[in-house]
């Protein structure tokens, strides 16, 4: 039964928070209202249709990965029934549509309702169904998962409680209708580059960001309109209140509030959208947009707000109503206090049912480049290694330029797949003139970098456990270490047990809570970084583009790295350096609105994140290693971090493998990594450039051209004189400074 219910409390539970069974339940309150109903038959009708829309939505979703187990587990997307036999997985589904068939009975004599039902039950079911799959039919596909999860289902809600056929009614279907229409496009929208890696068909990849993105815009806007007709049905139909000789409308306060957000919201969307920008109120993900007021008007509003508003009102009209309020009162400080439906209490196992912990030599948390790299050293010297990542795959949000210097190609072995272009050129654009000096690079997407390095390691023996953020690690008694994670496909808590935990969960690790060691991301520790990708298919640029812009980024700089089809052009700047009057994102587009040949591209993606600046004063302690970004192995000039990363990756899995063989775990022991570390040269580069940047950064003040001429002296230096470094010194008290056009 446990099996059963963690199944349903996956995804199911999760579309309770902002879906289609919220805005029903709105209807259901408004028909109430509207007809003035009260008493026990309609609190009967209102909880059964309740039960029937959230197992009738979880058997959409049932269905939906019972079709594409296979393919899920191919792309690395979460599936609820990855680890279960396919009879059970059957069952599972079979057991959702009988409940929803048992609670749906009562109102099938009710005039609409069954039709409705079965449009709805043959579109969910040939959704993902083959040989149908409505979704890998383009336009017809996002039509039929917009239907099957919108307004069929309010119809349904209507016509259970007999009042489809009202205008009413129809402008509500409209209003959820575009509910739908917002959520799919953006959804779409969202994972675009990943059913693209898929090879799914949807809208989105058929026809590309910017159509998808317009599609999104107008659907947000018409949305917020549909919510301002919504509020005027339920002022004309609902009764008004009436206080001696005046009757007033409970609606206005509503209606007030739409109103005063209307001018903030109101082609909001569209214009931000049409202009490139990322937006997505409907993305409720950590890594998403912050929630602001267009969020507000787009979920809270409608699925909070509106519901319990109108159940109080209810109560108010007849006291039994009350139930609604406490259920949904209820419900709502359950979730806000984040013990509700998102997490899932059970413990249980990613490999398989009630395997609660696992038992391994040595857990890595996080598959970037440094634990891929540590991961494939041990498995490759013989140790069981768990690989835990809490994406859907590695690389899947990693924030970088994907930049590689060409003597840094042997050391990782890429394969040419991965090359998405070869540079040759640099341009350095200083405020003082411009050199180009040949330089051998290669770019690549971090998404395909990192998921090679991960799949190199799994071959050389490694587990890989993709959707598992790990929370906390404990130092157990008799030389162990204990790592709890939540597996998010399927919203469960696992734990594993090892001899050591190497931490390579980048700049915000969780090394300093579990011990004394790694890097802590602070404003002084650690620069920022941030990137558009914008769409230029089949790009001509053959160069790559580093700009010192001391006004946008007095100490950091500017970039344009070309890929095959996309730029990546970001910025990284020392937060200690820079007044906070103006944001990052601004300082970005600000350069970009001053190239005519970027201003215009669809933004593809957005991403950005900490650069550590400082190594971490400990790279080890008992039963654990830290390494990559957690333990600050990037050159603070250069913001590079990928090489040292993998080189550090194999140190520490050297290193956990010695421990292995000689079963000594200490902190006495493992000190030898970060002796390494540092007496090798990429150790002792973090190191210089780390220190460089401290003793310079107060100087900075006093002179905004500083970083610009440290990195075009300590880089460029060698065509330079010395007579011309201290002229490039004095700039710009002295102005003209020599750039020469140098091809080495
Ligand atoms: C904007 C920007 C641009 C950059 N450009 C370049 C560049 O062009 N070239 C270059 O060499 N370097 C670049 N860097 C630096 C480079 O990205 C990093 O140094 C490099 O990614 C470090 O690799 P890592 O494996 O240590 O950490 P990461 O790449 O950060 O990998 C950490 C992994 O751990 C996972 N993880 C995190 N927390 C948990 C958890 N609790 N549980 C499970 N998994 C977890 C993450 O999902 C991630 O997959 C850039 C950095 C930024 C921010």
């Amino acid at each position: 039964m446990r099996k059963v219910w963690s199944l349903f409390s996956w995804r199911s539970w999760g579309l309770i928070r902002y879906n289609s069974v919220w805005q029903n339940v709105a209807a259901l309150f408004y028909v109430g209202l509207a007809r003035q109903w009260s008493g026990l038959d309609y609190i009967r009708d209102v909880l059964l249709f309740l039960i029937f829309s959230l197992t009738g939505t979880a058997y959409g979703y049932l269905i939906n990965d019972l079709a594409d187990v296979e393919l899920d587990r191919r792309a690395g997307k979460p599936n609820v029934f990855h680890g279960l036999r396919r009879g059970r997985a059957i069952g599972v589904t079979a057991i959702a549509f009988g409940v929803m068939v048992v609670c749906g009975l009562p109102f099938a004599a009710r005039p609409d309702f069954l039709p409705l039902w079965i449009a709805w039950a043959l579109t969910a079911t040939f959704y993902s169904l083959p040989p149908v799959r409505l979704k890998e039919r383009g336009a017809v596909g996002l039509v039929a998962t917009i239907l099957a999860q919108q307004p069929l289902p309010a119809a349904l809600a209507f016509a259970a409680l007999g009042y489809l056929c009202t205008w009413g009614a129809l402008v509500f279907i409209a209003y959820i209708t575009l509910r739908g229409i917002s959520s799919d496009v953006g959804h779409q929208m969202r994972d675009r580059a990943r059913d693209e890696v898929a090879g799914a068909t949807t809208f989105a990849v058929r026809h590309g960001h910017t159509a998808i993105a317009r599609l999104y815009g107008l659907s947000l806007e018409v949305e917020t309109l549909l919510l301002g007709a919504v509020l005027i049905v339920l002022l004309v139909d609902a009764p008004p209140f009436v206080l001696g000789a005046w009757a007033v409308s409970p609606v206005w306060p509503l209606l007030i509030a739409y109103l005063a957000l209307l001018p903030f919201t109101l082609g909001r969307a569209w214009m931000r959208l049409n202009r490139g920008e990322w937006i997505d109120p409907y993305d409720e993900s950590p890594e998403g947009p912050p929630r602001d007021l267009l969020h507000l008007i787009h979920h809270p509003f409608p699925t909070v707000l509106l519901p319990l508003y109108l159940a109080l009102w209810l109560t108010v009209l007849d006291w039994p109503n009350v139930v609604f309020v406490v259920g949904l009162g209820c419900y709502t400080g359950y979730t806000a206090l984040g013990v509700g439906p998102q997490r899932g209490r059970c413990r249980n196992c990613a490999a398989g049912w009630g395997d609660a912990r696992m038992d391994f030599d040595v857990v890595v948390i996080g598959a970037g480049p440094s634990g891929a790299a540590a991961a494939r050293e041990i498995a490759q010297g013989g140790g069981r290694v768990a690989l835990l990542e809490r994406d859907a795959y590695p690389g899947q949000r990693a924030a970088c330029g994907g930049g590689i210097e060409g003597a840094d190609l042997e050391l990782l072995g890429l394969p040419d797949s991965l090359i998405q272009r070869r540079i040759t050129r640099r341009e350095h654009h200083f405020p003082w003139g411009h050199t180009v000096i040949a330089d051998p690079h290669v770019i690549t997407l971090r998404q395909e970098l990192d998921r090679w390095l991960a799949e190199e390691s799994v071959a050389a023996g490694a587990e890989l456990f993709t959707h598992t953020r790990v929370r906390v690690v404990k130092r157990l008694a008799a030389k162990r270490v204990e790592v709890t994670a939540d597996d998010r496909a399927t919203q469960q808590a696992v734990t594993y047990t090892a001899r050591l935990a190497i931490f390579a969960d980048g700049p915000h690790t969780l090394a300093p809570r579990a011990g004394k060691l790694g890097f802590t991301c602070t404003p002084a520790t650690a620069a920022l970084g941030l990137f558009y990708e914008l769409a230029w298919p089949n790009t001509p640029m053959a160069h790559h583009e580093i700009h010192f812009a001391p006004a946008i980024s007095p100490w950091g700089y500017l970039w344009i790295f070309p890929a095959r089809d996309l730029l990546n052009v970001g910025l990284t700047v020392l937060p200690s350096s820079v007044n906070r009057t103006q944001t990052l994102e601004a300082r970005l587009r600000a350069f970009i609105d001053s190239r005519f040949d970027l201003r215009d591209r669809p933004i593809l993606r957005r991403a950005g994140g900490h650069i550590p600046v400082v190594p971490a004063a400990r790279f080890y302690d008992d039963n654990m290693l830290v390494v990559g970004d957690a333990a600050g192995m990037v050159d603070a000039l250069t913001d590079a971090g990928i090489a040292n990363g993998v080189c550090g990756g194999r140190l520490a899995g050297q290193t956990a493998c010695e421990a292995l063989a000689s079963g000594d775990y200490s902190a006495a022991f493992l000190a030898r990594y970060q002796a390494r570390w540092q007496a090798s040269p990429r150790g002792q580069m973090t190191r210089f450039q780390s220190r460089l940047t401290r003793a310079l950064l107060p100087v900075n003040r006093l002179d905004p051209y500083l970083y610009a001429k440290v990195m075009q002296i300590l880089f460029l230096g060698r065509d330079l004189r010395r007579w011309q470094k201290l002229r490039l010194l004095a700039y710009p008290l002295i102005r003209s400074v020599l750039t020469p056009d140098t091809q080495r």
